[in-house]
C-alpha cells in the first residue's frame, strides 16, 4: 500500500528529506512538506540583509511550486502537537496523518535566557530568521543616523557562531564602506573558550587567523564570557563589565520548537529529538529527524556553556540519510548508518570583502584527519557563486547535487 511520508519543516534538511524520498520511492509513497512558513529562505545570506546588500526575493523562493514539480504536496500550517502513537500532526489547519515522520523543524530561538535579549521583548537585534533580519535591517538605517558602538556576540550556550563572525566582519565593512568607520567601535563577545573555537574546539590555525581579521580590523574581542542581562543602551556582561552600544546583534541559545517540548516523548528536555546512527527516532521507528532539530551533544564541556554547531551542510547531510533510509526501510531493505560525529563540515565565513573556507572531514572529536583553513580573498566571491548554487540546486529539487 502506498506510504505516506510527512516531512515537518521545509529548509535545508526538510526539503532535502523531501526531494530524496520522492526520487526514491516515486509511486510508492506520496511525500507531503508541512512548514510555517510558505518560502525557503537561504538563511547564510541573511546578513547582507541587513546593510541592504540583499532584498527578500534574491534570497527566497516559495515552497509550493517548487515540491510541486516533482510532485511532492505542500501544506503551510504550523504545527502545535506531534501524537507519535496515533501518527499524526496536529495544525492549525487540522490534523495530518503519516506513516513516515521527518522532524527537520530547527529551532527556538532562545532570547528569554538572556533578561534584554532580542528584537520582540529586547534591545538587541537577530539575524536568525527572515523576519528578524527585516528588522534589522530597520533598526540599521535608525543607526546610520546617528552612529555609535556596535556590540555582536553569542550568548552562553549559542551554538551558531560562524553566523556571528560573519555579521560582526560584514557590519563592519558595512561601516567602512560607508566611510563611517572612524564613528564606531566594533566589538565582539563570545561564550567560546577562545575566538574561532566555533563549537567544535576550533580547527587548525582558526583562533589565529580569526585573531588576524580581528586585529586588520580593528574589532575588539571578549571571548569566554556569559552576558548578564541587557538594558536600551548597554550589555552586562558576567564578569560585571558593561559594553555601551547603539546598535547590537546577539546570537541567542537555541532549543527544540513548542510543538516537540509539547509533545511527550518526541524530544528531549530541551525539544531535541533524539535518534540513533540512521536518523530514526530511539523509541518510534517510523519517526527521523534531521537538521537542528537531532540533539547533539558538546564534544567537550567549556566554562561557559557553549552549544554544537548544526549547519546546514550538516542538515542537508542528515535529511538526505533519513529520506535514504525511510526508501530502505519501505523497500524492505537494510538501513545505512551514518553518524553525526562522522559527518564532515565545509564552511565559507564570508568577511565581506574576503573570507575564509573551513574544512574539516570530521565535525567533532579529536580523530581529525583533515583540518584545512584558507583566508583569501576570493572566499568572497566563493560564498556568492554558492548562494546561486544552492538556490537553483534546491528550487529545482537537485538536492542530490553536492
Ligand atoms: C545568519 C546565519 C548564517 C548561517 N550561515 C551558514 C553558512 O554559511 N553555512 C552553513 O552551512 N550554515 C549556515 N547557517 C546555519 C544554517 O542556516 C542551518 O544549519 C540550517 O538553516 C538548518 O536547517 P534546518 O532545516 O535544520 O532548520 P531551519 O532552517 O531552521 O528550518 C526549519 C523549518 O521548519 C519549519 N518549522 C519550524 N517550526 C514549525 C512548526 N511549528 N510548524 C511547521 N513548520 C515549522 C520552518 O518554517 C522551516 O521551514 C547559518 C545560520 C544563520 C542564522
Amino acid at each position: 500500500m502506498k506510504k505516506r511520508v510527512v516531512v515537518l519543516g521545509g529548509s535545508f534538511a526538510g526539503l532535502t528529506a523531501a526531494f530524496d524520498a520522492k526520487r526514491l520511492l516515486k509511486d510508492a509513497a506520496d511525500v507531503i512538506v508541512v512548514s510555517n512558513q510558505p518560502l525557503f529562505t537561504f538563511i547564510p545570506s541573511l546578513i547582507w540583509v541587513v546593510p541592504g546588500w540583499r532584498r527578500v526575493e534574491d534570497i527566497t523562493f516559495r515552497l509550493e511550486p517548487a515540491l510541486a514539480r516533482h510532485g511532492i504536496q505542500t501544506i503551510i500550517a504550523n504545527v502545535t502537537h506531534i501524537d507519535p502513537q496515533r501518527c499524526v500532526l496536529t495544525t492549525h489547519k487540522g490534523e495530518v496523518p503519516y506513516d513516515y515522520l521527518v522532524i527537520a523543524t530547527g529551532p527556538h530561538l532562545d532570547f528569554a535566557s538572556v533578561p534584554g535579549m532580542g528584537p520582540h521583548d529586547g534591545y538587541t537585534q537577530s539575524v536568525c530568521n527572515l523576519p528578524h533580519a527585516l528588522t534589522a535591517q530597520q533598526a540599521w538605517v535608525e543607526y546610520l543616523k546617528d552612529p555609535g558602538p556596535i556590540v555582536v556576540g553569542a550568548a552562553q550556550g549559542a551554538s551558531c557562531f560562524g553566523a556571528g563572525y560573519e555579521f560582526v566582519l560584514n557590519i563592519e565593512y558595512a561601516l567602512r564602506r560607508l566611510g563611517i568607520r572612524n564613528q564606531a567601535t566594533v566589538t565582539w563577545l563570545t561564550s567560546e573558550p577562545f575566538i574561532g573555537h566555533f563549537g567544535i574546539w576550533g580547527v587548525k590555525g582558526s583562533e589565529k587567523e580569526v585573531g588576524r581579521f580581528f586585529s586588520r580590523y580593528n574589532i575588539e574581542s571578549i571571548p569566554n564570557v556569559a552576558i548578564d542581562h541587557i538594558t536600551p543602551d548597554t550589555i552586562r556582561l558576567s564578569t560585571g563589565r558593561d559594553l555601551p552600544y547603539k546598535y547590537a546583534m546577539i546570537i541567542p541559545p537555541f532549543m527544540g520548537i513548542e510543538a516537540i517540548r509539547n509533545s511527550p516523548g518526541v524530544g528531549n528536555a530541551k525539544g531535541w529529538v533524539e535518534v540513533d546512527d540512521h536518523y530514526r527516532h530511539l523509541t518510534y521507528n517510523n519517526i527521523y529527524a534531521a537538521g537542528v532539530a537531532v540533539a547533539m551533544t558538546p564534544p567537550q564541556p567549556t566554562p561557559i556553556p557553549t552549544g554544537v554547531p548544526k549547519t546546514g551542510y550538516m542538515s542537508e547531510v542528515m535529511g538526505r540519510a533519513a529520506a535514504h533510509n525511510i526508501a530502505a526501510d519501505i523497500k524492505g531493505h537494510d538501513l545505512k548508518p551514518l553518524s553525526p560525529l562522522d559527518i564532515q563540515a565545509m564552511c565559507l565565513l564570508d568577511a565581506g570583502d574576503s573570507g575564509m573556507m573551513l574544512v574539516v572531514d570530521k565535525v567533532f572529536g579529536a580523530k581529525r584527519r583533515r583540518e584545512i583553513l584558507l583566508p583569501s580573498t576570493l572566499m568572497h566571491a566563493g560564498k556568492i557563486a554558492f548562494e546561486s548554487y544552492f538556490l537553483w540546486k534546491t528550487r529545482t529539487g537537485r538536492t542530490y547535487l553536492p
